[in-house]
């Protein structure tokens, strides 16, 4: 899976401590919830791997969310926690209705 990152999920995911493998084990894992051009991948504890260690550090995982564009290609932006999730998707739509975004990789309009 070779996926790109905007500039701004560079730097939500460096305030938020995750690294891009952060990222794709969310990709990989979480609970995909389509939104207009976008798909959210939410790391729920029950998505998490049944092998994986109570005292792996992925475990700090749980409650983030990865924005994607829904060609799967594109990350747009990164979110820690599920409170955030909420408030931070109203103001991402507040966000993108100003400034339609278009992925840079199929060149669609993500909302
Ligand atoms: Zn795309």
């Amino acid at each position: 899976m070779n996926i790109l990152l905007s500039k701004h999920a560079v730097r939500r995911a460096a305030q938020r401590n995750l690294s891009e493998e952060d990222i794709r084990f969310i990709v990989c894992h979480g609970k995909p919830v389509r939104n207009a051009g976008a798909v959210f991948y939410q790391m729920r504890a029950n998505r998490m791997p049944p092998d994986l260690s109570p005292h792996d550090p992925r475990q700090r995982l749980i409650g983030s969310t990865v924005v994607l564009c829904s060609c799967h290609q594109y990350v747009i932006t990164v979110y820690r926690d599920e409170s955030a999730f909420r408030r931070d998707r109203c103001k991402t739509k507040h966000l993108w209705k100003r400034r339609p975004f278009y992925c840079p990789h199929c060149g669609k309009r993500v909302t």
